[in-house]
């Protein structure tokens, strides 16, 4: 240790001040048919690495993790996860050492054509690959003490990276010009996010979430963070479920993106986005209503992403 860290160059607002977060107003036909308005907040603009919500999260982990005096993070992920590239990324920036427990055994062999794993070996982490099997016990604590023990004292982080610290991180990323909107939706994956999003909001905005897995037992996590009660989740548009994707969601992208000029990632973003414009078509924004979407970031998955989809016979994203 003893190794000079600045804990300023992981500060949102340092970024924030440099101009780099933005809410970008979208312009296109069905909003001024529909007389609704819909903004997004380019949170994946803060860093093609560290995107959006990974960076949220991490600030205060890393804060902590300097506080306490380690000097490694370990964390766990699966072969596309931007958790693992935003903490590989944060941990060589802050001098940090970082260790990715990565599900899946058999990427032992194969991980170097995989460019989140590529990339975040490039950082300096190092990659456990470990069964779907043992992937099971990542929150035993029987394992992480046999982890501690294995790579030496670090701070853990859970997979996605969500804990307190994390929803605290989030809780930034509304600002006091935000109180316009009526309506914000944000992509759920634990709901670490959503939960910052919803403790940051006013009463009187509705908060919803678009899950990106299927499966009903989020709620229960977003409530255990959740300190208010006007959010909702939209659970009609994940797809199938954690990163499956259809040749109509590659389609929407692609197309958003030529019209746009923002791209957006196909395991969050783009299902969400696809889903709000749904909402929209059904009329279920009432004329005259503000939305706010939170971009998350996620784009460092797309060329990894492109090489299962051709393996599918499938449309590629646009990069
Ligand atoms: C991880 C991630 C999410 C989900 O965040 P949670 O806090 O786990 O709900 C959403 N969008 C992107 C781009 C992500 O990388």
């Amino acid at each position: 240790m003893g190794k000079f860290r600045n804990t300023d160059s992981i500060h949102a607002p340092t970024l924030e001040e440099k101009g780099k977060v933005r809410n970008q107003a979208v312009t296109l036909p069905i909003l001024s048919e529909k007389q609704v308005s819909l903004t997004i907040k380019r949170e994946d603009l803060i860093h093609p690495l560290i995107s959006g919500n990974k960076f949220r999260k991490l600030k205060y982990n890393l804060i902590e993790s300097h506080r306490k005096g380690f000097d490694t993070v370990l964390t766990f992920g699966g072969a596309f996860s931007n958790h693992i590239a935003a903490t590989a990324y944060a941990g060589k920036l802050q001098g940090l050492k970082t260790v990715g427990i990565i599900r899946g055994h058999e990427l032992a062999e194969k991980w170097e054509s995989n460019p989140t794993l590529r990339s975040a070996s490039d950082q300096g982490m190092q990659l456990e690959f470990v069964s779907r099997e043992a992937y099971r016990d990542k929150e035993n604590p029987s394992y992480l003490k046999y982890l501690q023990h294995r790579f030496g004292p670090c701070y853990l982080l859970p997979e996605g990276g969500t804990n307190p610290l994390a929803v605290k991180g989030c809780e930034e990323i509304l600002t006091p010009s935000d109180a316009d909107f009526d309506v914000i939706c944000c992509p759920v994956g634990t709901g670490g996010t959503l939960a910052g999003i919803i403790n940051a909001s006013l009463e009187n905005q509705q908060i919803l979430g678009f899950p990106a897995l299927n499966g009903g037992f989020l709620s229960e996590d977003i409530r255990n963070f959740a300190r208010k009660e006007n959010w909702e989740l939209v659970d009609d548009y994940h797809f199938g479920g954690y990163a499956k994707v259809t040749g109509e969601l590659v389609h929407f992208i692609n197309d958003f993106k030529k019209r746009t000029c923002i791209p957006l990632d196909p395991i969050y973003t783009g299902k969400m986005v696809l889903g709000i414009f749904e909402l929209i078509k059904k009329d279920y924004f009432p004329p005259k209503t503000r939305i706010l979407v939170v971009h998350t970031g996620g784009l460092q998955g797309i060329s990894g992403m492109n090489i299962h989809l051709k393996k599918k016979n499938l449309p590629a994203l646009d990069l």
